[in-house]
């Protein structure tokens, strides 16, 4: 049975809908045979899943999606096959946790200019002690009747350019792709057509990230079509990145985007669970 591997999915330890178990069983339901746990700036849920992997035929693997920073830029590298308790890692998580939680108060402080009010209060209950992210503040909009939808929560107040966008500053990259590389594991460019950059400055950015010890890139994720699959995989073939294959599952509500359900990695490229030590 050849393995099917899914390297991106989201528990509710960040902006997942389901518990670390309830990933674990989905992903074995879809036919995972490996997957990789990657929360927002968090390995939290990883001791979680690894017991609902335990005795199973399914391969957990270690992740993490760090946000990062990039001249102004915003950018997410997936950690892939990490120690999910190295220390100076969980530092930088600590870091993280704090920044988010700033930015969830300057977000709320926003939404109360525009009259909307709770939403401090809404965020931080639904993400318990997982990490806040825009995603709770688009599921309070929408539970308020704000919104119509997640989306339109996002196009309405939350993405840049919006009355309740916050700019934040990460990590940078160049140091998060380090402190993933210490940790053992291997640094992964998450979704690379996401960012709409000109062809310029991603080779700008992938020079950097090469540079820093990046060593792969996604290429299949659980929304892409032929002609996606093959732009992001000239950009590993020119930079000499490893390919990887990551659904981006947050919840089954969204009937677009299932584990596991990914088009095969091209051919001629290189897979990144072939540097998995
Ligand atoms: P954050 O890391 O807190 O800025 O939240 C980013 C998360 O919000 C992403 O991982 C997506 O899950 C979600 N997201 C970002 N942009 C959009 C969008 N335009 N529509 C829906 N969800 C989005
Ligand atoms: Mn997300
Ligand atoms: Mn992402
Ligand atoms: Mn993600």
């Amino acid at each position: 049975m050849p393995e099917k591997y899914d390297l991106h999915c989201h528990s509710n330890r960040s902006d997942g809908a389901l518990t670390p178990t309830e990933l674990v069983q989905r992903a074995q339901a879809q036919g995972v045979t490996a997957l990789a746990l990657t929360d927002h700036d968090t390995t939290a849920g990883y001791g979680e899943a690894l017991i609902a992997a335990a005795n199973t035929d399914l391969k957990l693997i270690a992740g993490i999606e760090l946000s990062v920073s990039w001249r102004t830029l915003s950018f997410h590298i997936v950690g892939l096959n990490i120690d999910p308790n190295d220390e100076p890692l969980l530092e930088d998580i600590r870091q993280l946790q704090i920044v988010r939680s700033e930015r969830a108060e300057k977000i709320a402080e926003k939404l109360e200019k525009k009259r909307i009010f709770g939403a401090l209060e809404a965020v931080t209950k639904a993400a318990d002690d997982g990490m806040i992210t825009r995603t709770h503040f688009a599921d309070f909009l929408v539970s308020n009747f704000h919104v119509s939808s997640q989306q339109d929560a996002f196009d309405r107040y939350l993405a840049k350019g919006k009355p309740a966008y916050v700019a934040t500053v990460w990590a940078d990259l160049a140091l998060s792709v380090g402190w993933i590389k210490q940790a053992g594991g291997v640094a992964v460019l998450a979704h690379p057509l996401r960012y709409n950059l000109t062809p310029k400055w991603m080779k700008r950015l992938l020079s950097d990230f090469k540079e820093a010890g990046g060593q792969g890139i996604e290429i299949v994720t659980g929304r892409c079509n032929p002609d996606e699959i093959r732009r992001a995989a000239d950009f590993a073939s020119s930079f000499e990145l490893a390919g990887s294959v990551g659904s981006d599952f947050h919840s089954p509500t969204n009937q677009w985007v299932e584990l596991g359900r990914l088009a095969p990695l091209p051919a001629h490229i290189k897979p990144v669970w072939e540097l998995f030590g």
